[in-house]
């Protein structure tokens, strides 16, 4: 998911003895990461079934491309990888804050409270639009280790939770826009077409 107060990141002490990657990116992401229109976002991600060095790897490099696009979330689809692995990190702009990696996620319940709120995506850049989501969730996942481990989210972090799990369905959040005036408007502005998008309902 991108985010669009990124403006405002503050710029953080990075600590050159830790091995946590740094939030302070500079230059282009290393990883390379698709745009609506490419079939890779449209495919259904695979459950991991060792979570290895190679998995933790894919992980951190994935955090180091999120953070240099100014993301708060990043699915493995997004760059090409059919793999059920998500970052998130809605404290980019605290140093100290560790990430998210969830590995083999599922939503085991969502609150019956729904809210709308603006989104944008890292693979559809520049346009930001309203969704409405449910605002809590509980889910399972996978650590970076292999744990199993259930947690509950609410605010930006459930929103970004479900807007990156869509990822792993080949689902893209201007799928769920239902305003299609204001779509149409901002994918032409940014040169995107109404025809990658699969409303839905
Ligand atoms: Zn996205």
């Amino acid at each position: 998911m991108a985010n669009h107060f990124s403006q405002l990141a503050k710029k953080s002490e990075s600590n050159g003895a830790t091995k946590k990657v740094s939030k302070e990116q500079t230059g282009a992401p290393s990883l390379e990461i698709y745009k609506l229109g490419d079939d890779v976002l449209r495919q259904n991600a695979k459950r991991i079934s060792k979570v290895d060095d190679s998995i933790r790897n894919l992980a951190k490099e994935m955090l180091q491309s999120m953070y240099a696009a100014k993301g708060i979330g990043l699915a493995a689809p997004q760059i090409g990888i059919n793999k059920e692995l998500l970052v998130i990190d809605v404290n980019f702009e605290d140093s100290a804050a560790d990430p998210l990696i969830l590995i083999n996620p599922e939503i085991t319940d969502f609150g019956t409270t729904l809210n709308s709120y603006e989104e944008g995506c890292l693979s559809i850049p520049g346009v930001y639009l309203n969704v409405v989501r449910p605002s809590t969730i509980k889910l399972k996942f996978r650590d970076e280790m292999g744990r199993p481990r259930k947690m509950k989210a609410d605010g930006l972090l459930a929103r970004c939770i479900q807007h990156e799990m869509d990822h792993l369905n080949g689902v893209l959040f201007v799928d769920r826009v239902t305003s299609k005036e204001d779509l149409n408007t901002e994918l032409i502005k940014e040169g995107f077409h109404a025809k990658d998008v699969i409303p839905i309902n």
